[in-house]
């Protein structure tokens, strides 16, 4: 029996996505922006999926350009909104967001860019009223700010629409990185306020290598590469057509889900079922940001005293898939960034694994994964080894 529960580092294609790349590397190679009719059919394809994509994002095609992925979305995001106004020279984000964001701020600062640093309360939520002082005092030197929607390490969902209507009092174009959210709760651009949104296909059933930004019309964002005139001019560029085909395919099929599911569907106490046993099962072991409001897929589970690398290869060993923190940290024995500004101790963040589904886990997967992991931390720490 194999579980995986490692759907925030990738979800597994559908079968339709694959097959419609498949079909469109076979039969719409051609170049869409080529004038000839083969060209042409593979526009149309391209099209068809920016009107999937849109219509899971809750706005227009016109709206949508397709990028190489989340982490190219969110950075042409963020470059391009400092990018159209310089006399505005701040990026505001939390130390909380994914490497995608944080890593692009770090940078910026090392290199003179003035970084505000957004507080955050012990849960992971952003502390509002710290956000309300920053926007007073420096809001009109603030160019973009950006906040990921939900956290995909511990799933804590940020209070989006308040922080939009914030940014848009104060000017300040809002970012939000949606990768984790997207295809898993409902979205709609034009009713949150965002100014932009980007998102990933493979978190939600689709391709890697594609994504999309989502930006709201009048929003300033400026196109940060020259070259030719594709995606509307916002990213220069021949399209990765059958992904953006996958992508639509996979946007379509989580919009149908996501319309025809009640609040209340079982795969959304999945996670909560889980947790309830590990807590049970195991002494000792902690939920981290438990009170904060959390996606209903994401769990960061903690077994102190234990290193999270230990555990993982045991758990992979008896057929469970999970990882520690982002599943590009994983394999380095640091603790995550994010656990460690969230001000976790260090027994805490180096025991923490993340355990992720998504709608298409099983009830059977749940039941191994109930089965092993209290087994495997009973075992390791019978070995009394830390890992
Ligand atoms: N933002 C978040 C919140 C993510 O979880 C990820 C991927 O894990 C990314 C951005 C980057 O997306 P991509 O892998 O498509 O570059």
């Amino acid at each position: 029996m194999q579980a995986y529960l490692d759907c925030n580092a990738t979800t597994q294609p559908l079968p339709e996505v694959v097959e419609a790349m498949a079909a469109c590397m076979r039969e719409r190679w051609a170049n869409p922006s080529s004038v000839h009719r083969a060209g042409i059919e593979a526009r149309h394809a391209m099209e068809r999926a920016r009107e999937q994509v849109a219509g899971l994002l809750g706005c227009q095609p016109r709206h949508v350009s397709f990028t190489s992925g989340g982490t190219e979305a969110a950075q042409r995001a963020i470059l391009g909104a400092l990018a159209a106004r310089p006399a505005r020279p701040c990026l505001a984000t939390s130390p909380l967001e994914h490497s995608a964001v944080r890593e692009l701020a770090q940078s910026l600062e090392a290199r003179g860019n003035p970084v505000h640093w957004l507080r955050h309360h012990a849960d992971g939520t952003i502390d509002l009223d710290a956000l309300d002082a920053l926007l007073r005092d420096h809001g009109p030197t603030i160019a973009v700010l950006s906040l990921m929607w939900a956290n995909n390490e511990t799933g804590v969902v940020q209070p989006i629409v308040e922080v939009a209507a914030r940014c848009r009092r104060a000017g300040v174009v809002f970012h939000c990185d949606a990768v984790q959210w997207v295809g898993r709760e409902p979205t709609d651009l034009l009713a949150s306020g965002i100014d932009v949104l980007t998102a990933s296909a493979h978190k939600l059933h689709g391709p890697k290598g594609v994504g999309a930004m989502a930006i709201r019309a009048g929003a300033s964002i400026e196109s940060i590469l020259p070259g030719g005139p594709q995606e509307l001019g916002r990213r220069a560029g021949t399209e990765n057509v059958p992904g953006i085909v996958g992508f639509g395919v996979a946007a379509e099929a989580a919009r149908a889900w996501l319309a025809s599911q009640a609040p209340n569907a079982p795969c959304r106490s999945l996670i909560t079922g889980l947790e309830r046993s590990i807590l049970d099962a195991v002494p000792g072991s902690v939920i981290n940001a438990m009170t904060a409001p959390r996606l209903w897929n994401t769990s960061s589970v903690a077994f102190p005293g234990l290193e999270a690398e230990a555990i993982l290869l045991l758990l992979s060993e008896r057929g469970v898939a999970a990882s520690a923190g982002a599943a590009c940290s994983s394999g380095s024995l640091e603790p995550s960034p994010v656990l460690r500004a969230m001000g976790l101790s260090d027994p805490v963040a180096h025991g923490t694994i993340r355990l992720s589904v998504s709608r298409m886990t099983t009830t059977a997967e749940i039941d191994h994964a109930t089965r092993v992991i209290p087994e495997c931390i009973a075992k390791l720490r019978r070995s009394g080894m830390p890992g």
